[in-house]
């Protein structure tokens, strides 16, 4: 048994507490009308949970308190407790009783109990649940309710039966995963909208690591050309060095021999013929060209020297020129400001609603973009190129180009005066200009030395520059790849190799890596970590985005999997158990007719989805869409009577239908208890001895509480109450004997 009893205190007719002890199979209620009888049947229903006002026969929760009557005053609150037997632990509670309370104050408040303990009414649908006991209340037969299965709508039916079949379970996980289902869908869409606002900023971010990447290549690049470069370089100067340093020394000493010999010549000269007018001017015309050669030996070097720094000065501009030209420089906080600023409009133009809303974000955007242009063309201008210092060189070469001019010309001069001496001295064919002879000859070898000298030093010079512009070049490489450039002397090259080269080729090299450094220099190498990390960061948060989504989509996969094979468990079990019901609902109908046949069939009942029925009437729009949604059908026979419909069913038929079908469910999947309120009000006295039969039949299975004023019914109660009605309008409960009740339920 699992009804153990029931106690009512200030609910509706029951002003003072009474209690009701269920301790056998079937217990009957009798007594008068308007005693109170079906007010023990509405406290069974409250304290299960019921919500519908209309069910308990009321329209406000005040209407369910004692409202006074008599001598009785009237109640603040109306508590019912039901108590069940736990002893097999089916409500998987550590107690042999549960009690359930439920309490409504004046105001309208509901409290809820499990063993004195407040709860949820959440919590008590759970616990009831757990004894299939669920809210469309089934179990539950109300006065001149019988009938209500047949009058209930197909889908209405199914409900009934699934509940009474224990299915609702099922559809509660059905629904649950569903709502799971939602839950995670909106999840997904949430984060792929995360994913999607954060792809701009990692698409942005990630060319710059690109850049930060190309630019470490080319400095990776750099360094292993400028390690050939600089060796070649350093081996081509050191080898040109040595042999400039070799070649001279000769020359150097000759010169040095034949101005001595040369000054002791002159000497011989003078005291051989001190008169001399022609031996005196060669004399003096030997020493001014030898001055006149120094100086113009002297503006050629100086003019080569300015040359290389005109040249030096003109590289340098065109590379500040080519930098202004291809890329304004702009600094890369500023680019960022600016991104930042505009991903800022981005976000809020995307969270606009109107489209005005969203024009004076673009208005205040474009306002971004030219102030940003404006700015970077400011600064472009800002740093002009510097051409004052070529400006002046030019002009000291010019001044040099002038002044040389003017020693080659007196050189020439005093060349011509030199060889028309010569010419004269030699014509006189005297052996005593023998000295003059030898000077010529000196001279001449003279002439040839400084030539030699004057190339020399030329070539030196050149060196040197070339050294300069190297020592610049590593003071450059240095800046750009650091201290890594001195690795240069590793580089593994042969001197020869060097040296038989085409100059040219490492002048290609030059340029080459000139390319480079201003590519290199317009990349900047700024804030390269900042990226890095940000990059970092941000993809690491995409990727656990990425993997978030995945992990939700393979739980809304996996509840999609639940949803499905719960709904095939469902619509199984409900048609295994339709079969069932077909076959005690055929065996209680022909037991109760006495012939004819009746049962259930799961029908399919077509449903629009679209109410408005006058969109029909255009003929060129495709019919409304329509959605299958399944029920039960009640089919009939009686026997020698040809009607099928349940209309047509008499009012004693159609309680004697329903009493065969509710009792055909209970009997399928008996519920823990059943109260019956005046089920059998309908039926003669044939009919109220089969009844009483399948009431015995029934109560093997389930606990009975049977409200009646029918005799037959009564005897077969193993538990008669008397309830009755004094003046002051309080029910009353009594145990009454059988020989009694009948006379009670008058
Ligand atoms: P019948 O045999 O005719 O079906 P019954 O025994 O089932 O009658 P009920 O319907 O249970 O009778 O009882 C109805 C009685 O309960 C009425 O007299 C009604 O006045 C009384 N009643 C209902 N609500 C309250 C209330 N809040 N306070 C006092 N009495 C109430």
């Amino acid at each position: 048994m699992h009804l153990k009893r029931l106690e009512i205190s200030g609910f509706k007719s029951f002003a003072r507490k009474v209690v009701f002890e269920f301790d056998t199979p079937v217990c009957a209620i009798v007594g008068p009308n308007g005693s109170g009888k079906s007010n023990i049947a509405e406290a069974i229903r409250f304290v299960l949970g019921e919500q519908s006002m209309k069910s308990l026969r009321s329209k406000r929760g005040e209407d369910l308190i004692w409202n006074g009557g008599g001598a009785v005053g009237r109640s603040n609150h109306a508590d019912v407790t039901i108590v069940f037997d736990n002893t097999k632990n089916e409500f998987e509670l550590d107690y042999d009783e549960v009690a359930l309370k439920r309490s409504v104050s004046r105001d309208g408040e509901n409290q809820y109990f499990i063993n004195n303990s407040q709860v949820r009414l959440r919590d008590i649908f759970e616990l009831l649940g757990k004894i299939h006991i669920g809210a469309t209340g089934h179990h539950i037969i109300s006065q001149g309710e019988a009938d209500r299965i047949l009058n209930a709508n197909i889908k209405e039916r199914r409900s009934m039966i699934e509940e009474a079949l224990g299915l609702r379970v099922h559809q509660w996980k059905i629904e649950e995963s569903e709502k799971k289902l939602a839950k995670t869908e909106e999840n997904i869409k949430q984060v792929e909208s995360l994913r999607r606002e954060i792809a701009p900023h990692i698409r942005f971010l990630k060319k710059q690591v690109e850049r930060v990447e190309r630019a470490k290549e080319m400095r990776e690049d750099l360094k292993g050309l400028y390690a050939e470069y600089l060796k070649r370089e350093n081996e081509y100067l050191t080898a040109h060095r040595a042999r400039l340093a070799e070649e001279r020394t000769g020359p150097e000493r000759e010169l040095k021999d034949l101005e001595g010999k040369l000054a002791e010549a002159r000497l011989a000269l003078s005291s051989e013929n001190p008169h001399d007018g022609k031996s005196n001017r060669l004399v003096l015309l030997e020493q001014n060209i030898s001055a006149a050669r120094t100086t113009k030996d002297e503006l050629s070097r100086s003019l080569g020297r300015i040359e290389g720094m005109i040249e030096f000065e003109e590289r340098r501009l065109q590379k500040a020129r080519d930098q202004h030209k291809e890329v304004e420089v702009v600094a890369y906080r500023d680019v960022k400001g600016f991104t930042e600023d505009l991903e800022e409009q981005i976000t809020q133009a995307l969270a606009q609603e109107t489209i005005e809303g969203m024009r004076s974000i673009l208005q205040k955007a474009r306002g971004i973009f030219s102030d940003f242009l404006a700015r970077i063309q400011h600064t472009s201008t800002e740093t002009p190129v510097d051409v004052s210092e070529q400006d002046s060189m030019k002009k000291e070469k010019s001044d040099i180009e002038g002044k040389l001019t003017l020693a080659v010309k007196e050189v020439q001069k005093l060349g011509e005066v030199y060889e028309a001496l010569k010419e004269e001295i030699e014509k006189e064919k005297d052996s005593s200009r023998e000295t003059e002879k030898t000077i010529f000859k000196m001279m001449a070898q003279k002439s040839e030395l400084a030539a030699m000298m004057t190339r020399i030093r030329g070539e030196e010079e050149r060196i040197a520059q070339a050294t300069a512009a190297f020592q610049e070049e590593i003071r450059e490489g240095v800046a750009l790849i650091g201290r890594d450039i001195t690795l240069y002397e590793n580089f593994a090259i042969v001197t020869e190799e060097v040296l038989a080269e085409d100059r040219t080729v490492q002048e290609e090299r030059r340029k080459h890596i000139e390319k480079v450094k201003i590519k290199l220099e317009d990349m900047g190498a700024g804030g390269a970590e900042e990226i890095l990390k940000e990059y970092e960061e941000i993809t690491e948060r995409d990727t656990f985005l990425e993997r978030e989504i995945e992990d939700l989509e393979k739980s809304a996969a996996s509840l999609r999997g639940l949803i499905i094979e719960l709904s095939l468990k469902l619509d199984t079990d409900f048609k295994e158990g339709i079969t069932k019901i077909n076959k005690q609902f055929h065996e209680f109908f022909t037991l109760m007719f006495g012939g004819g046949g009746a049962s259930l069939s799961v029908v399919a009942q077509k449903k629009r989805k679209r109410s408005d029925a006058s969109l029909i009437l255009d003929e060129d729009m495709p019919p409304p869409e329509e959605e299958e949604e399944e029920g039960i059908d009640i089919n009939v026979s009686l026997p020698r009577k040809k009607i099928k419909g349940l209309a047509m069913l008499s009012g004693g038929e159609r309680a004697l239908t329903s009493i065969a079908l509710i009792f055909a469910i209970s009997q399928v999947n008996p519920p823990p208890f059943l109260v019956l309120d005046e089920t059998d009000a309908a039926l003669d006295e044939a009919n109220s001895r089969k009844y009483g039969d399948m009431l015995e039949n029934l109560s093997k299975h389930s606990q009975l509480v049977v409200v009646t004023h029918n005799r037959e019914t009564m005897s077969r109660a193993q538990v008669i109450y008397g309830v009755t009605m004094d003046a002051d309008a309080v029910s009353k409960l009594l145990s009454v004997r059988f020989d009694e009740a009948a006379a009670y339920a008058k």
